[in-house]
């Protein structure tokens, strides 16, 4: 009645290593994008599980059978969709490891090594980025939960009862406004969803051409809100929004949410890391002055998913906002240690922070940046072979790694190009060498093309302008 007996999970293990080393090595040879229809994978699933137990070696071989038609390859380097996430080798390891562990750190006493090593690593990260030492990290699973919390926080700075009354009936409560740009992330509104703020209470600020939040349109939002009685609580700054990877003007946000005395959030999701790259130090300007910063290891730090990080100079606030400390939880060093399950709405936290232990002393934080470093200057390349050819534009500036562009052969109306640049994408994308994705920039339908995965190389940013050319030129 045990568990497998230890020399078949010592087979089943080295077998399985043996498996993702190959595939790992050979992921060109897969499609990038899989050619499944919805429900295929489910067929080869049988639709009642199995009364008696199978051999590990039937489930092991069902990996190719079964899985790989519907795997999305995101470690080939040709994805280059989205912002392009992908886990290293010492990334993985790890993540092994932590199941073999699967301490649990909602508690300093469930296992102190967990609670000591994200502090730690949160301390690391801090310095990385190159934020003072009054930020304090923590880890949560995505940025759409960071930022969740970092809202929450926010909502809690205003002392407006919220643990204890609620948001629903209450009469004695002012309409609270979150302020972000009209290119923010989903996972504000989101935020915004769950803590009662309602999509009614964002404000998006409209951008300029160059996609970054206007802050004087900012100010006029506020006071026009103020004005009608309402109480702004929270402002989003976007570094690296999601579209066109835009910048909003930090300084002068962070004067406004001082002026008003307004939580400050900073999302820097995919481009926070950057802040490692000495060349691109510009990117943390006024950083110290946030309340809150979110930056995710999982989408450009070469982290499996899932890894982000909330850095907060408020830690207090995030506390209050979710401390909450039944009986059988109370332990005897409470007064002494940090129990991270205070400052979040989870109990039971994975043991994230070995990723980056095992990831951040493999590369070395140069051998992060040089990486970073990199990508940056091909997608410079590639936007520069955009801006050169005539049948083709560049729609957004290039500060990382991401390019936006698109097809635009001449005499053709704004619909047409539409048309011409989906259907560009769509049969790029059906080649199974790469894979783009794209957005919509004041109705223009635009490819974007990222670079971000460790396996990239230089070849695959040149074999991709070739394919994108030849297709839209035939
Ligand atoms: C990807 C992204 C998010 C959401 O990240 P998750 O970790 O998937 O929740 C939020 N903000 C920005 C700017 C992003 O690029």
């Amino acid at each position: 009645m045990n568990d497998m007996p230890k020399e078949e999970f010592r087979k089943a293990g080295h077998q399985l290593i043996d498996w993702i080393a190959d595939y790992l090595n050979n992921i060109e040879k897969f499609p990038v994008l899989p050619k499944v229809k919805p429900g295929d994978i489910t067929k080869r699933i049988p639709q009642t599980p199995p009364v008696n137990g199978e051999e590990i070696e039937k489930v092991l071989s069902d990996i190719d059978k079964v899985l790989l038609d519907g795997i999305t390859h995101w470690n080939h380097p040709g994805f280059m969709a989205y912002f392009n996430t992908t886990s290293s080798g010492p990334g993985i390891l790890a993540e092994l490891l932590t199941a073999a562990f699967t301490s649990n750190g909602m508690l300093w006493k469930t296992s102190p090594t967990v609670t000591e090593m994200e502090k730690s690593m949160m301390n690391w990260f801090r310095q990385m980025v190159g934020l003072p030492e009054n930020y304090w990290g923590i880890i949560y699973d995505t940025a759409s939960t960071s930022s969740m919390h970092a809202i929450a926080s926010a909502r809690e700075q205003l002392n407006l009862g919220f643990r204890e009354k609620g948001v629903a009936g209450r009469k004695d409560l002012p309409k609270i406004i979150l302020y972000c740009s009209e290119q923010a992330h989903s996972s504000i509104d989101k935020g915004a969803l769950l803590l009662g703020v309602g999509l009614d209470g964002i404000r998006k600020i409209p951008v300029n051409e160059k996609f970054e939040m206007i802050p004087e349109k900012l100010e006029e939002a506020i006071n026009e809100d103020i004005k009608k009685g309402y109480k702004p609580f929270c402002v989003v700054a976007t570094v690296g929004t999601t579209s066109t990877t835009s910048v909003d003007p930090v300084e002068q946000i962070a004067d406004i949410a001082e002026k008003y005395n307004i939580w400050f959030h900073i999302d820097a999701a995919y481009a926070g890391v950057t802040a490692m790259v000495p060349e691109m130090r510009w990117v943390s300007k006024g950083w110290e002055r946030a309340d809150s910063i979110v930056i995710n290891p999982h989408k450009w730090m070469f982290t499996p998913l899932d890894l982000s990080i909330l850095l907060t100079r408020k830690k207090d606030i995030l506390k209050r906002a979710f401390s909450l400390v039944p009986e059988y939880l109370k332990t005897a060093q409470d007064s002494e240690v940090e129990n991270f399950m205070d400052y979040g709405y989870q109990l039971g936290r994975r043991f994230r922070s070995l990723k980056l232990w095992f990831i951040i002393r493999y590369f070395g934080v140069e051998g992060i940046a040089n990486r970073l470093k990199q990508q940056i200057s091909w997608a410079k390349e590639f936007s520069s072979w955009i801006s050169d050819a005539k049948d083709f534009e560049l729609v957004a500036p290039v500060p990382f790694s991401t390019v936006c562009f698109r097809y635009n052969p001449g005499n053709k109306t704004e619909d047409e190009l539409n048309k011409i640049n989906e259907e560009l994408l769509e049969k790029i994308n059906t080649t199974g060498k790469i894979f783009l994705s794209h957005t919509k920039l004041y109705g223009k339908f635009v490819i974007r093309l990222t670079i971000g995965g460790i396996r990239h190389e230089r070849r695959h940013i040149q074999n991709a302008w070739e394919l994108i050319k030849t297709i839209a030129r035939g």
